[in-house]
């Protein structure tokens, strides 16, 4: 059902192979190199260095992929049809958070290679070569990147269009690197419900994006679909959140087989009109509001002012699911705190047990 796409980038999971796999190409090819230089001095002694060097990598890179596939436990996609990338599973602080020395950041500072984007999906038709990313976050500039990278298209190509939950932080400020200072796009449609687009129409400097024309507002309704093409449908819903300057809203997207659930924000799920369990049986797959692990974790704060289902409650709720169901979750916008940021800590050991699913970046899933 999922894969994760190999490739170079700056940022990438500590416990995804495809880094050390990277990490490794960069040794060969400097090897290489090295071994070109010594091509001029002694030719037949440097062959045989390119031969070993050669092997060598490429033992590591089945090796490599063997525990790829190990670790993903599912299917690499076939990327033939529409699928769903992740490019971003922390919350709109990112990881590590500023300015946060504690055990859960410190030692990500100067260390690009352990830190997490933004909580982000992206939706790739192979077909048409269309792209679609899921909110606009702080780390917008490299998640398009990505998405390019992981979908072989261009990558100085902006995506297709850009769907928006609401107007925090980590969810759509990332709109900024399309205008006048940054990449001056022209009409990049963004996607997004009423209030939603009425706070970046009237409040600067998102105001100047629409009066330049840089992104063209694409008026969403509560459970009205958007037809992306013949294959691709996405359905907007509201959800209850701390709504100072938006609505929020959760995503369903469907392709030509499966479906997925995408909310990365919403209160406690008793909150919710709608049934989370009967939501997830019905769909293929759910990424859901991983924020924080359990009540507490953030001291000298009142945690009832940011009240997202803790993902020891979503547990508990989602226990009368199936195994196959509970496969489906797959927690998503996570705290610096949460301590399954950490893959070895007992939380996230604790998560899979359970058959939960915790989302990594560049994983992919066929729709
Ligand atoms: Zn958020
Ligand atoms: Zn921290
Ligand atoms: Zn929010």
């Amino acid at each position: 059902m999922a894969g994760i796409i190999g490739m170079k980038r700056r940022v990438s999971s500590n416990f995804n192979d495809e880094h050390d796999l990277s990490k490794w190409n960069d040794i060969c090819l400097i090897t290489t190199l090295a071994k070109d230089m010594k091509d001029t001095i002694q030719v037949l002694g440097s062959w045989m260095f390119f031969v070993l060097i050669s092997l060598s990598c490429n033992q590591q890179g089945s090796k490599s992929d063997e525990s790829k596939d190990q670790a993903t436990d599912i299917e690499v996609s076939t990327l033939q049809s529409p699928y769903l990338v992740v490019l971003g599973i922390a919350q709109d602080a990112g990881f590590p958070q500023m300015n946060c020395q504690k055990s859960c950041c410190k030692a990500l500072w100067g260390n690009p290679d352990l830190q997490k984007m933004v909580s982000c999906i992206g939706l790739v038709d192979p077909i048409s070569k269309e792209r679609w990313i899921f909110d606009a976050t702080p780390d917008f500039p490299e998640q398009v990147d990505l998405i390019n990278q992981v979908s072989g298209i261009d990558r100085d190509e902006l995506p297709s269009g850009i769907f928006l939950t609401h107007a925090h932080i980590g969810h759509y400020t990332g709109l900024m690197h399309l205008g006048r200072e940054a990449v001056g796009a022209k009409e990049m449609p963004v996607f997004a419900m009423d209030k939603m687009s009425s706070y970046l129409t009237n409040n600067g400097p998102w105001s100047q994006l629409v009066s330049l024309k840089n992104i063209a507002l694409q008026k969403l309704l509560d459970g009205q679909s958007i037809r992306l093409n013949e294959r691709l449908k996405v359905t907007p819903f509201l959800v209850p959140h701390r709504d100072e300057y938006s609505e929020t809203v959760g995503y369903k997207i469907e392709g030509p087989n499966k479906s997925a659930i995408f909310i990365p924000d919403i209160n406690k799920w008793g909150d919710w009109e709608q049934d989370i369990n009967q939501v997830i049986q019905e769909n293929d797959l759910a990424f859901l509001d991983g924020s924080f692990y359990k009540n507490g974790e953030i001291p000298n704060r009142d945690m009832s002012q940011i009240p997202h289902p803790f993902m020891e409650e979503s547990m508990s709720q989602f226990e009368s699911l199936s195994a196959a169901d509970k496969k489906k979750v797959h927690f998503i916008h996570f705290n610096h705190t949460n301590p399954v940021l950490q893959r070895e800590s007992d939380a996230a050991r604790e998560v899979e047990k359970a058959n939960y699913r915790i989302a990594r970046e560049r994983e992919t899933y066929g729709l």
